[in-house]
């Protein structure tokens, strides 16, 4: 079967990995010019490090990232609000999480294909899909000649995804009210003290600081914003120390440690669930499919899982396409759905501005039971998936995720 994928990030890389441990032949096609160098960095949960074990990448990816033991949350006074022990999560989970920049991910699943000997083309932006003769959909690129393939997994990402256009005859990312600066410090000496996520969450303000090396640190700067008030400027590192300046450390060590131009400010959207991801012989995989907010932590670990699922679906199908993309939708659809609402219930807390609505998530936040957390963390993350202790936590799945998600 000849497979085309359009989009070269991570649900097209390790969609291609996984059809190639399969068995079948699939060609990325990726609008970039060259190999992803931009970005912040990736929290990989235990669910999206079984898929990469499954792949035959983990141990790449953990020897350029890093392994954090907890998250600690904060006010912006410093007060502690509690946070969570990943160790414990990964013991629940049966698997590690690890921090990495986004560009090492992204070169480790490259290199890993390209050594597989999938077909990467750069500079191959999709200009649009129509449908061709005998159902058969025809994708266009701004240079180079179209594709006709049997198979066509639209992995282009949530802001103009061309596969999504095809297929829901639309594509419109909903601004979600905040805007995220991103960025990654480097010191000569450490920044942090130990391998940890801390987040600080403010009145319409959040600071997010992952270390990956106690020198490396990658960071988003969060702040409420209707669409109307008019964006913040490219000044991003001044705009950020002034945003920020009061906070507790090590935020203005890591906004110092960061270079101007390492500073990416991003206006933050997401997508509302579709009935259907398909259409012909098109399938919508990763973001493209189901973005969900950052503040769901799992949009690059659901398209992991996508990865996973659709190589397993393909080979099982004996009823062709059709039926493969049924068993996908039908595995994928309620997990990234439930997702991606919580990413929504959790940015309307964190980006509150009453005082009193903070207050009171804080103090939600703050007498959180963390073994329960930890519970219901793992139960939902680890949904359909074959991990080792998953279904221990199944009893609390029913129940919604923890006290970490009930901000509101
Ligand atoms: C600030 C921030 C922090 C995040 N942190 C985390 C985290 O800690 N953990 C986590 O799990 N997730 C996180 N996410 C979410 C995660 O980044 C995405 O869900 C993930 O990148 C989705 O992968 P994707 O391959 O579907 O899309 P993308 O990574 O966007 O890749 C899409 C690819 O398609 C290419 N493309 C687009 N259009 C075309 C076209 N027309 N033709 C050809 N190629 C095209 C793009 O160049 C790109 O390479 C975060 C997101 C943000 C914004």
């Amino acid at each position: 079967m000849d497979i085309g994928i359009l989009g070269g990030g991570i649900a097209g890389l390790s969609m291609a990995l996984a059809l190639r441990k399969q068995g079948y032949n699939p060609s990325v096609y990726e609008r970039r010019a060259g190999p992803a160098t931009s970005g912040a960095g990736v929290t990989l949960w235990p669910n999206a490090c079984f898929v990469l074990e499954a792949l035959g990448v983990l141990h790449d990816i953990q020897a350029m990232g890093g392994r954090p033991l907890a998250v600690h949350r904060q006010d912006a006074a410093g007060n502690s609000l509690g946070g969570l022990d990943i160790g414990l999560l990964d013991r629940a989970m049966g698997y590690p999480t690890c921090t990495v920049l986004r560009r090492d991910l992204q070169a480790v699943l490259l290199n890993h294909a390209v050594k597989a000997g999938v077909a990467v083309a750069f500079g191959r932006r999709a200009l649009g899909i129509e449908l061709g003769g005998h159902g058969r959909a025809v994708a266009h690129f701004e240079q180079g000649p179209s594709i006709r393939p049997d198979l066509l997994i639209g992995a282009d990402g949530r802001m103009a995804s061309v596969a999504r256009t095809f297929v829901a005859g639309d594509n419109t990312p909903i601004y979600q009210g905040f805007v995220n600066w991103i960025g990654v410090a480097q010191g000569p000496h450490a920044l942090v003290s130990d391998i940890s996520i801390r987040d600080f969450w403010g009145a319409g303000e959040r600071f997010g600081c992952v270390a990956v090396r106690p020198d490396l640190v990658y960071w988003a700067a969060a702040q409420a914003r209707p669409l109307s008030d008019p964006m913040p400027g490219r000044q991003g590192r001044n705009e950020v120390q002034r945003l920020f300046a009061q906070w507790p450390e090590p935020i203005s060590r890591v906004i110092r440690a960061t270079p101007e131009e390492a500073i990416r400010l991003i206006a933050v959207h997401d997508l509302e669930p579709l009935h259907t991801w398909s259409r012909a012989n098109v399938l919508l995989v990763g973001d493209a499919a189901h973005a969900p907010l950052p503040t769901s932590g799992q949009g690059a670990c659901q398209a992991l899982e996508d990865a996973w699922h659709l190589a397993r679906c393909l080979k099982g199908a004996r009823g062709g396409l059709e039926e493969a993309f049924q068993t996908f939708a039908h595995l994928r659809a309620p997990k990234t759905a439930r997702l991606a609402e919580q990413g929504r219930v959790f940015a309307r807390g964190l980006f509150a501005t009453d005082p009193e609505t903070c207050r009171l998530r804080n103090a939600r936040a703050k007498a959180s039971d963390p073994a329960r957390d930890v519970q219901a963390l793992a139960a939902a993350w680890g949904q359909g998936l074959p991990l080792p202790l998953g279904a221990a936590s199944a009893a609390v799945a029913g129940s919604g995720l923890g006290s970490l998600y009930h901000t509101e």
